[in-house]
C-alpha cells in the first residue's frame, strides 16, 4: 500500500486505476480538456499534480511586460479545469519518480502510486549554472516566478535601468523587446541582449533574423554574440565588462529537472525524458510524456510551447487506450514548418513560418488573437461553456 500525503492508504487495485497528470502544462491542459468534456472511464481516478493553481501562458508575458495584457491575463485555471474533468488536484512537486514501482513521491513528502502516468513539468532554468552566481540573476523559468518576481521588482520602486537579457533564442529576443518597452518606465530602460556566439535566433531563416536584427538596433537594443559570465562581481562577455548592470534576465534554454535522471527513466543527452512519435516514454511505455520535459527519439523537437501545446490532444488519446489496455495509437507529426510572432513590444510582431517571415501592426493584432482564443478556450471548458 501507498501512504497518500493527506494520510489516506491507497491500495494496489486503486493505483492500476489511478492516471496521475504530472504538471499542469501546455499539453496536459488539453487532457483535463477531454476528461471534462468526454468524462473518465468508469472506475478510473484522474489526478494532477502540479505546483500551482494556474498555468501562466508564457506567450502573454512579453506583452504583459510591455503593458499590453494585464497580470491577470494568459492564466489558466487549473484547479477549476480539474474540477470540471473530475480529477483530484494535489498542490505540490513531483521530487522522486520510480518508474518501475510506478511512484512519484513529492516535494512535501507524499507518494501517489499510478497505473499510467503523463509528465508534463516543463524544463528547469539553467542562467546560474551558464553565468554563474549574482543576486542581479533572475531566471526566465519558471515563467510564473519570473512574473512574480519582475512584479515584485516594479512594485518595490527598484530601477530596472540598465538590463541585460541572456539567450539568444525567441524568449531572449521577446523579452529584450519587452523590457525595452516596459510599461511605465521613465527613462525606457537601457537593453542589451547577449546571445552567444551562434548569435540571434539560431534556426530561425536569414529573413527573420534580418526583420529582429534590425527591430532591435532601431529600439536601440545593442546585441552582443559572445556568451555572458559573472566574474569577480562583474558581468563579462566577449572579455569586456558589461557593467554598470540593475538586472540580468537569463532565457537561455530548459534544462531538464535531476530527478528524471536519478528516476532510472530513458533520457537523451541532455537528460529530457525520450519519447517516441506516440510520446510513450521508450523504457517505460506506461509513462508518457510531452512538452519541454520530453525528447522525441525519432525526429528532433525543438522545445517550445506550440509543441506542447499539439502533442496534448495526442497524450489525451493515447491515455485513453492506454486505459483501456490497448496501445497508444496516435502519434504527434509536426508540420514542417512552425509559426512563431515575435512580440517586438513596441505594437508591431514579425511573423516566421519556415522560410516566410512578416512584420507589421497586424501581426501582433493576429498574435492576441490566436493566444486570447487560447486561454478563452480553457476559460470556457473550465466554466462548463
Ligand atoms: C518569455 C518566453 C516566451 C515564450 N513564448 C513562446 C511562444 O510565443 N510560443 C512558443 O511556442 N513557445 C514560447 N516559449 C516557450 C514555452 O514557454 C515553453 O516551451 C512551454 O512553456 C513549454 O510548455 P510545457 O507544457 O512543457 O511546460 P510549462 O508551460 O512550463 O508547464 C509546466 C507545468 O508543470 C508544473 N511543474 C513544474 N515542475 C513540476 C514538478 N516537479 N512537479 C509537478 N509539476 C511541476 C509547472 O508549475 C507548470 O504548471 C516562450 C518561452 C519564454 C521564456
Amino acid at each position: 500500500m501507498i501512504v497518500m500525503q493527506d494520510g489516506a492508504e491507497q491500495s494496489a487495485r486503486e493505483n492500476a486505476c489511478t492516471v496521475l497528470l504530472v504538471g499542469g502544462g501546455h499539453a496536459h491542459v488539453a487532457v483535463l480538456a477531454d476528461w471534462a468534456r468526454h468524462g473518465l472511464p468508469p472506475g478510473v481516478r484522474g489526478v494532477l499534480l502540479t505546483p500551482e493553481r494556474q498555468l501562466r501562458y508564457s506567450g502573454m508575458v512579453p506583452g504583459w511586460l510591455a503593458g499590453q495584457h494585464g497580470a491577470g491575463d494568459g492564466l489558466v485555471d487549473l484547479a477549476a479545469l480539474a474540477a470540471r474533468a473530475g480529477a483530484q488536484l494535489i498542490l505540490d512537486r513531483c521530487a522522486d519518480l520510480d518508474p518501475d514501482a510506478r511512484v512519484v513521491r513529492t516535494a512535501q513528502g507524499g507518494k501517489i502510486g499510478f497505473g499510467i502516468a503523463s509528465f508534463d513539468t516543463g524544463g528547469e532554468g539553467q542562467g546560474e549554472r551558464l553565468l554563474g552566481a549574482d543576486p542581479r540573476l533572475v531566471e526566465v523559468r519558471p515563467i510564473g516566478a519570473f512574473v512574480e518576481r519582475l512584479a515584485m521588482l516594479r512594485a518595490s520602486g527598484r530601477a530596472l535601468a540598465r538590463v541585460v537579457v541572456a539567450g539568444g533564442g525567441a524568449g531572449g529576443v521577446e523579452i529584450a523587446f519587452a523590457i525595452r518597452n516596459l510599461r511605465g518606465a521613465q527613462p525606457r530602460p537601457h537593453v542589451t541582449l547577449v546571445t552567444g556566439s551562434a548569435g540571434l535566433l539560431p534556426g530561425f531563416a536569414p529573413g527573420v533574423r534580418r526583420r529582429v536584427a534590425s527591430a532591435l538596433a532601431g529600439q536601440g537594443v545593442a546585441v552582443i554574440a559572445h556568451s555572458a559570465r559573472f566574474d569577480g562581481g562583474a558581468l563579462m562577455a566577449g572579455g569586456q565588462s558589461l557593467e554598470p548592470v540593475s538586472l540580468v534576465i537569463a532565457a537561455t534554454g530548459s534544462a531538464a529537472p535531476a530527478w528524471v535522471h536519478a528516476s532510472g527513466i530513458a533520457t537523451d543527452d541532455a537528460g529530457f525524458i525520450a519519447v517516441d512519435a506516440q510520446h510513450r516514454s521508450t523504457s517505460h511505455p506506461h509513462i508518457l510524456a510531452a512538452g519541454d520535459i520530453a525528447a522525441r527519439t525519432d525526429r528532433p523537437l525543438a522545445h517550445s510551447g506550440v509543441h506542447a501545446v499539439f502533442a496534448g490532444p495526442v497524450i489525451a488519446a493515447n491515455l485513453r487506450k492506454a486505459l483501456a489496455g490497448k496501445a497508444p495509437q496516435a502519434a504527434y507529426r509536426p508540420r514542417r514548418n512552425s509559426l512563431y510572432l515575435i512580440n517586438t513590444g513596441d505594437g508591431s510582431a514579425i511573423a516566421s513560418y519556415g522560410p516566410f517571415s512578416a512584420q507589421g501592426a497586424w501581426v501582433l493584432a493576429l498574435k492576441h488573437r490566436i493566444d486570447k482564443a487560447w486561454i478563452a478556450k480553457y476559460a470556457a471548458i473550465a466554466a462548463g461553456v
